[in-house]
């Protein structure tokens, strides 16, 4: 136990050593004045007795000259053993009598201190004075009395120190233990708390005090333990809210505008990509922001400081070295009543949506090809441009674009040179036109240049002449030397029409009578032109005699075979015609007049009932794990009855309505949404299965594909034909099939035509593949030799 100046323990024996050493001083003191004193005056006292006693009778005896007398009154004093010395002197003694003890003289008990007192002899009569006495007196008898009064000081005093040292020993030990406190405080550890060590027996203050600290200990290793529980729960919290953060690319950050403290999640930190330890300032996030969007972001965030409001925001950040991330923040200012805010916020990692999002507007409004705006965006702009031109009173003009015999070289040079004749005409035409001009791909070979403002309609005509001219000539394509000519069609706003489906088959009825005049030359359109219109009423003339003899149109079947089993798993019904004069037909050629006629909706149900039919006869076979795919047009998804056709021809011939599946292109699905999804959503109930067609090619937004009850998503021939040549292409099937699988749809990839695209398919994950590398669509009985030729193989 340190023992300093302001300890209990110090102050006490101060006290006590102190008190000690005046008590002790007093008693010496007192020993030498006031015992010396009485006892001297004792003895004063005792000898002045025997003076008053003797002199008296010696003044007489000497008055008379008894010196006989005198002596015998001397000895009889000195017969007191206290009386050491007598002597007797007056001028009427011859001498001084002196009485003495071994004859010592009176500087003798000077020295040894006796008492002497000299009294005078008074004449009895007179009283005068006639000599005097001098009388020593022992002081043996004071000398004894004082020392054994110092004796008993001494043993008072030695008993009086005895006690104090007991007591401060005592107080020692008592205190001791408050140095083990002491000691078992300051070295107390939170993480290895201990309990003091108590003396049992003792039950002083001191051991209670140590009791109820042993109890606080209690205490504290039970709050410690509570705490440790909390902190581990928190920490386990708080590493779910990260991970969770981490997943969804959410962090989050608080910003104190009073201390200017900036508090960033890990997730934040991760986004930002800078390390923890950094602590970054508000100016410097700030900084991140990319230089576009900086003003706008900082605009809403004073607004929403200065309102105490929520702020809702999509900027980029540009993390340095090239790199940028799209960033989704929703937060909200709070004002507190102390005048200082807070901003609180949670920011969203939004690149890849932006990234999907892009790919999807891609796919919905370009073509895969050629990047060329598609139909859908060409409509749009078209729509845009005649509302402006209908404002301004200017004129739009509308160039249709076909490229002469196109399928001959598609035929005798291959789809792949085809593709890149296509891509070169894209590029070409595109050098022609103005920025504000829109060239779009219609599909196949058709082109559509949109011009909007036109002020005069020699314009059109020059623009047209630079078309033609800029695709005429040699063009050397693959290695291949190219000739290409194209015709074109031209219609103009609001001089042919103002309606915007009339102007683009105005346009290409007269592209039609470009064509017929011979080619590579182009035509505006002109009321009198009818030659299109004839040659669809002659298709739709012989079509509906093919509906009625039913014996020129045929189902072929192209074979589907499954990835993971490498089995045919079904086929896809497409239609065939064969024209008494014109031979075999494809659907390229007649379909459209079938839709646009309501034919189709007679050869729907035909189709649907053949099909169905073929269905049953390969199951009597034993082929009865096929499942068959039957197109449907928009048109026959307005027939109320094609519900109840479909469950009526499944009970008819018997067959299980998995074996069933419907595709329907995106176009249609989109349109007149309410009854197609109660069609489908019926259909579906039958326990037949929904293909989307020609998938990537229509508007296909996936919030829309969700709501529809698909199975299957059929991917573009477009896409596949170049899967292994171009990478755009090889992403675009990546995110349809990973897209696809996370919906829950199985994705059957059209148009396989190697053994590369069978490849990389598989790789991607895509469920069933369809295409001539496996077989063309063939007849109903070609296919039944296939089945069987396949499996055995
Ligand atoms: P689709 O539904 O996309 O049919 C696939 C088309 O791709 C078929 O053309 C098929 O012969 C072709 N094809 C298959 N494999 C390959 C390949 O490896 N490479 C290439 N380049 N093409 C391949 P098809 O039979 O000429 O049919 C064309 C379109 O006509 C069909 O496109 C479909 O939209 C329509 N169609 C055909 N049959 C019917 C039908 O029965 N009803 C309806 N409503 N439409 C039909
Ligand atoms: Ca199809
Ligand atoms: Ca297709």
């Amino acid at each position: 136990m340190k023992i300093n100046t302001n300890s209990i323990l110090f102050k006490a024996m101060s006290i006590i050593l102190i008190s000690f050493s005046i008590i002790t001083l007093f008693l010496i003191v007192s020993a030498k004045y006031t015992f010396q004193e009485g006892y001297t005056s004792v003895i004063k006292e005792k000898i002045s007795i025997i003076q008053t006693s003797i002199s008296p009778s010696i003044a007489l005896n000497i008055s008379y000259g008894f010196e006989k007398a005198i002596n015998e009154i001397a000895e009889e004093t000195l017969n007191n053993p206290d009386v050491l010395f007598l002597n007797i002197e007056s001028p009427q003694l011859k001498n001084k009598l002196t009485y003495s003890e071994n004859n010592k003289t009176i500087l003798d008990f000077q020295n040894s201190k006796e008492f002497i007192s000299t009294s005078d002899l008074l004449d009895p009569i007179t009283f005068k004075k006639m000599g005097n006495i001098i009388l020593v007196y022992s002081n043996d008898a004071y000398e004894n009395y004082m020392r054994s009064f110092y004796i008993w000081l001494s043993v008072g005093i030695f008993l009086l120190m005895l006690s104090t040292s007991i007591l401060l020993l005592y107080f020692y030990n008592s205190l001791k233990p408050l140095s083990i406190l002491e000691d078992s405080l300051k070295k107390f550890n939170p993480n290895k708390p201990k309990h003091l060590i108590i003396n049992n027996n003792s039950k002083n203050e001191i051991s209670s005090i140590m009791k109820s600290t042993n109890i606080m200990i209690d205490n504290i290793i039970k709050y410690i333990s509570y705490s440790k529980q909390l902190n581990k729960d928190l920490s386990e919290q708080q590493k779910h809210l990260k991970d969770a953060q981490r997943i969804a690319h959410v962090g989050s950050f608080e910003y104190n505008l009073l201390t200017k403290e900036l508090t960033l999640s890990d997730e934040m930190y991760r986004m930002l990509m800078i390390k923890k330890a950094n602590t970054i300032s508000w100016d410097d996030f700030l900084e991140f922001i990319e230089q576009k969007d900086k003003s706008y972001v900082r605009g809403v965030l004073d607004d929403a400081i200065e309102n105490g409001s929520t702020f809702n925001l999509k900027y980029t950040l540009d993390l340095g070295d090239g790199k940028y991330i799209d960033i989704h923040t929703v937060g909200k200012v709070r004002k507190k009543s102390d005048g200082s805010s807070k901003i609180t916020s949670v920011s969203r990692d939004i690149t890849k949506d932006i990234k999907n999002k892009k790919i999807i507007e891609k796919l919905a409004y370009y073509d895969a090809l050629t990047n060329l705006p598609n139909r859908s965006l060409l409509k749009n702009r078209l729509h845009k441009a005649l509302q402006n031109a209908s404002r301004e009173k200017e004129k739009v003009a509308l160039i249709f674009l076909d490229l002469d015999h196109f399928k001959l070289i598609n035929d005798t040079l291959g789809h792949s040179v085809g593709d890149k004749l296509l891509i070169y005409v894209s590029k070409v035409l595109k050098q022609q036109l103005r920025e504000a001009d829109t060239l779009a791909r219609l599909g196949g070979d058709e082109f559509v240049a949109l011009l909007p403002d036109i002020k005069n309609t020699k314009n059109i005509q020059y623009i047209t002449n630079k078309l033609l001219d800029s695709l005429k000539g040699k063009h050397d394509i693959d290695s291949h030397q190219l000739y290409i000519t194209t015709s074109i069609g031209i219609s103009i706003y609001p001089d042919d029409s103002k309606d915007m489906e009339e102007l683009i088959t105005n346009a290409d009825t007269a592209m039609y009578d470009a064509k017929k005049d011979g080619r590579n030359n182009y035509k505006f359109y002109s009321k009198n032109m009818g030659n299109h219109i004839s040659r669809q009423m002659m298709i739709e003339q012989d079509l509906r005699v093919a509906i009625e003899n039913q014996n020129e149109l045929e189902i072929y079947y192209q074979p589907k075979i499954d990835t993971k089993g490498d089995f045919i798993s079904g086929a896809e019904a497409l239609i065939r015609w064969n024209h008494p004069t014109k031979g075999l037909l494809f659907p390229d050629s007649f379909i459209e007049v079938a839709e646009s006629t309501g034919i189709i909706l007679d050869m729907g149900n035909w189709i649907i009932s053949q099909t169905i039919f073929q269905i049953k006869e390969w199951n009597k076979l034993g082929l009865n794990k096929l499942k068959i795919a039957i197109n449907l047009s928009p048109r026959q998804f307005q027939d109320k009855d094609l519900v109840f056709l479909i469950s009526s021809l499944i009970q008819k011939y018997q067959i299980n309505p998995t074996q069933l599946e419907l595709e329907v292109t995106e176009t249609m699905s989109m349109t007149n949404i309410e009854s197609t999804l109660r069609i489908l959503h019926e259909l579906k109930e039958l326990g037949v299965s929904i293909a989307i067609d020609d998938f990537g090619t229509g508007y296909s937004s996936l919030s829309y594909l969700k709501k529809f009850p698909v199975n299957i998503l059929k991917i573009d021939k477009s896409f596949v034909m170049d899967v292994s040549q171009n990478n755009e292409d090889k992403i675009i099937v990546e995110t349809i099939i990973s897209m696809a699988h996370t919906l829950g749809f199985k994705t059957v990839a059209e148009g396989v035509e190697t053994k590369e695209h069978v490849k990389l398919l598989k790789e991607m994950g895509c469920d069933q593949l369809q295409g001539y590398h496996y077989s063309r669509p063939i007849p109903k009985d070609a296919f039944t030799k296939f089945l069987e030729n396949y499996n055995h193989n």
